[in-house]
């Protein structure tokens, strides 16, 4: 047996078209999405986060713009910049590229976008508002997975789920998702003993930990769901060939690239055990933007019907 592949990249392409006809109907009525990303430094990764974010706006319909500000910006200029992108009516959704350089009082700027403008979903209102159970605007990561594994028909109700990781990104408000589907979550971090005998007990594994395939076929329960979240990269040959044995895709890459993505899980150990398992890439990563482009266009829907009706 081999676990059956899940794969994100079509179910975020399903997702965008979704989100274009959306943004067409949206176009009737007037309105056209817009998307400020804020991007601090010169962090490599996040630049091309950013960029592929802008690009995916603009296959979409969505109104975009980038601020690309210097290293040296301070918390108060970030402020600033902050509050006029909530006080502008043609921008529904501001996105703060994380990390922020450690001088920059990351709170303090999360805490300072209209949550009602919140698409990454980590104003604390939304936070809030998830922890209840609310409508609201949630994290993209998170949501993609729900996405993925709604749309897989995977069951979630009844189901023992076991989250390794416990980020604001990722992990804690998975874990809320999912028990607000019925599921029966359990979250591990780096102080979890025994963790790959709680982790043999889930129906669904997800693993949101940043260690290069960490998750060996001990941690998985025959037939169990295997969702990876990692994104890490690896440039040496030797542990190219040990994870993936003599894959040419992957040594061509490493050659072309100078590296390659592998996520939290290890694919040759646990392909064969798993039911389902997501590939990196092509698994979880895709679904992040397409939720972004989603959270967007909800944000203008919900934003603008109450800005009309409070100007009505
Ligand atoms: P964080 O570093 O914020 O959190 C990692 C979590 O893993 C922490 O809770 C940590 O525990 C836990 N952890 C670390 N080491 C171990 C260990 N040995 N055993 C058990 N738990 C451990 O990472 P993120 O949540 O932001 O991201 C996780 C991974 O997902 C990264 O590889 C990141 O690149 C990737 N990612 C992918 C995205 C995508 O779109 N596919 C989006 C966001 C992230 P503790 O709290 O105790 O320190």
């Amino acid at each position: 047996m081999t676990a059956q592949r899940l794969d994100g990249l079509a179910i975020a392409q399903q997702i965008k078209s979704e989100v274009a006809r959306e943004v067409a109907a949206l176009a009737e009525r007037g309105i056209r999405p817009g998307l400020a990303a804020i991007l601090v430094g010169m962090n490599p990764a996040s630049r091309v986060y950013v960029n592929s974010k802008v690009k995916t706006c603009e296959e979409l319909g969505i109104y975009s713009e980038k601020h690309e500000l210097p290293e040296t910006t301070t918390t108060e200029a970030l402020l600033h910049l902050i509050a006029r992108l909530n006080a502008r009516e043609e921008i529904d959704g501001i996105l703060v590229q994380l990390p922020l350089p450690r001088h920059i009082d990351t709170s303090r700027v999360l805490d300072a976008v209209d949550p009602a403008k919140d698409v990454d979903g980590f104003h604390p209102v939304n936070v809030g508002r998830l922890v209840r159970n609310q409508e609201a605007l949630e994290p993209c990561t998170p949501a993609g997975i729900i996405e993925l594994l709604e749309r897989t028909r995977i069951p979630i109700e009844g189901q023992r789920a076991v989250v390794i990781g416990r980020s604001d990104i990722v992990g804690k408000p998975l874990a809320l998702m999912l028990l607000h589907r019925h599921a029966t979550v359990t979250i591990c971090h780096s102080r979890t003993p025994q963790l790959a005998e709680i982790a043999r007990q889930a129906d669904i594994l997800v693993a949101a930990i940043g260690r290069t395939a960490m998750i060996t076929a001990e941690y998985v329960k025959p037939g169990a769901v295997v969702i990876d979240v990692g994104i890490n990269k690896v440039t040496d040959r030797a542990e190219v060939e040990r994870l993936f044995g003599p894959d040419e895709k992957r040594l061509s890459e490493l050659a072309s690239k100078g590296y390659t993505l592998v996520g939290d899980v290890h694919p040759t150990s646990v392909a064969p055990i798993a039911g389902y398992l997501t590939p990196v890439p092509g698994g979880v990563g895709p679904l992040t933007i397409a939720m972004l482009m989603k959270n967007t266009v909800k944000a203008a829907r919900w934003r603008r019907a109450a800005v009309r009706s409070a100007t009505a």
